[in-house]
């Protein structure tokens, strides 16, 4: 993993000059990027161009700028299809599979709202998780409330984990699959432990009749992301977490299993700042590079980790294997949860932050996580560096 930083330190500082709220404050380490990230020059610019040249309302309108705006909007639509890996036969797909929402959240409430009670009949069962964000749990939750108020009993089944690593449990969700079996939905990185979630391995064991919601929140912008490879049938997530403005988010939908996904009603004006932050965002991601991004983040993480194992006071939460920089489990993809056991988060957080040391202290948003378990999670993207974890280290060291 060392190797990693070694190699690609002229490539990073080259990004992170790009950041305007990094370089402007070089005291502070932002490490909250799993929140969400900060923006690169070419993102604040195209938002800027497009406000002072073009703007306009979408679909609406037939004079230049409305028409530049509604081309923007498609464009952006088939840079998000590209940018998940959807190709039809080896031609690149036009975009109609992208409808854009505000964000994870919404998108995977949509699934769930307007084509998972669509799709879903008496006695369906649907296999979600129970301990990865909350976004993507109440949602089917709530379909299955839904239904029952109109008389379809659906069961709702948990996603088996693997004991110790926190990463699913192919073998026990091939028990709990049957042939009522009739949705899944994973995670592609979880949002507390940053491990890589595995989801290649989920079509194998569910079968290639079941549709699967994949929420990549924490993956687009951080590895690279092939829906033909995961063959998955939604992939849902929020700009904001990849670069681009908030408020704007994208369900991408496969349409082969079940009904076409059509999100109901009348969506109104779209976010139309947001989508052009969005297009600029991932035209940025992909030449950056989201492999290397992910060896950058991957290695920051181990050098965090590594660092807390020869620490006593902090217990790195999460998969244990996964700890050392040399170690083969490459789990943690930028995201190191951990405690202290004698201070609380809280404190802990209060702290750091009094170092310039910007880290989420509070409620993760993790299902099923009904007390505050005291921890604090670090979440790096490109622009951090091994100097910040290494000051981190150095706080953490005499507290
Ligand atoms: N899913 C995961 C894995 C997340 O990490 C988050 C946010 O942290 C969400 C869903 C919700 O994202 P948003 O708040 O952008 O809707």
């Amino acid at each position: 993993m060392g190797e990693a930083l070694e190699e690609l330190r002229d490539w990073q500082s080259a990004l992170r000059a790009q950041f305007p709220i990094v370089v402007d404050n070089p005291e502070l380490a932002y490490l909250d990027s799993a929140a969400t990230a900060q923006k690169p020059q070419a993102v604040l610019d195209a938002v800027q161009s497009y406000l002072t040249t073009a703007n306009a309302n979408a679909g609406r309108g037939s004079y230049p700028w409305a028409n530049r705006t509604t081309a923007l909007v498609e464009e952006a639509r088939q840079r998000v299809a590209r940018f998940l890996g959807d190709r039809e036969d080896g031609r690149e797909s036009d975009g109609s599979a992208v409808h854009f929402v505000s964000g994870t959240s919404e998108g995977l409430r949509t699934v769930a709202r307007d084509w998972l009670t669509e799709h879903l009949g008496d006695g369906d069962e649907i296999i979600v998780p129970f301990a990865d964000h909350q976004a993507n749990l109440l949602p089917w939750l709530e379909a299955q409330r839904l239904l029952a108020a109109c008389g379809v009993r659906i069961t709702v089944r948990e996603l088996p984990y693997q004991a110790g690593s926190h990463d699913y449990d192919p073998a026990a969700l091939a028990e709990s699959v049957t042939e009522r079996t009739a949705f899944v939905a994973v995670t592609h990185v979880h949002h507390v432990y940053g491990g890589d979630m595995n989801v290649h391995r989920i079509r194998e064991v569910v079968g290639p009749r079941v549709p699967i919601c994949l929420d990549a929140a924490q993956g687009v912008g951080h590895l690279p992301l092939d829906v033909g490879r995961l063959d998955v049938d939604f992939v849902v997530f929020s700009g904001h977490k990849a670069m681009a403005l908030p408020g704007i988010g994208a369900v991408w939908a496969r349409n082969t299993r079940g009904p076409r996904f059509e999100p109901g009603g009348w969506a109104g004006t779209p976010n139309t700042s947001g989508i052009v932050s969005l297009l600029a965002a991932l035209d940025w991601l992909d030449t950056a590079g989201p492999d290397r991004i992910e060896r950058w983040t991957i290695a920051l993480g181990a050098r965090l980790t590594d660092g807390l194992r020869h620490l006593d006071h902090y217990e790195v939460l999460g998969c244990q294997r996964s700890l050392a920089m040399d170690s083969p489990v490459g789990q943690r993809h930028g995201i190191v949860t951990f405690r202290h056991r004698g201070i609380g988060s809280d404190d802990l957080g209060f702290v750091l932050a009094s170092h310039g040391l910007l880290v989420r202290a509070d409620s993760l948003c993790q299902a099923g996580a009904i007390q505050r378990d005291g921890s604090v999670r670090v979440s790096l993207h490109v622009y951090n560096t091994a100097q910040e974890i290494d000051r981190l280290l150095d706080v953490l060291r005499v507290m």
